[in-house]
């Protein structure tokens, strides 16, 4: 699996890197692996709500495969904006 994690914040699934960042808590911002500091809120926590209930952000999804040491075929490129 990896040193990363998922953690929803202003409306994308983003991934962090848990030995790199402080464990992600409502109001608190953190460096997501696509580079975007974002601020995740009590509803985006899991535990909280149940669910992820947004979007998966793909760059975080394609910097973990890449950080991850995922085969070229298992990185699948972005997907257009
Ligand atoms: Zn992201």
């Amino acid at each position: 699996m990896g040193p990363f994690r998922w953690q929803q914040a202003e409306g994308r699934r983003h991934a962090y890197h848990v030995e790199k960042t402080a464990t992600p808590h409502p109001g608190i911002a953190f460096a997501a692996l696509c580079g975007a500091e974002v601020t995740p809120e009590e509803r985006d926590f899991i535990e909280l709500s149940g669910w992820w209930h947004d979007p998966t952000c793909w760059s975080c999804d394609r910097e973990w495969r890449v950080r991850a040491g995922f085969p070229d075929h298992d990185i699948p490129p972005l997907p257009k904006a």
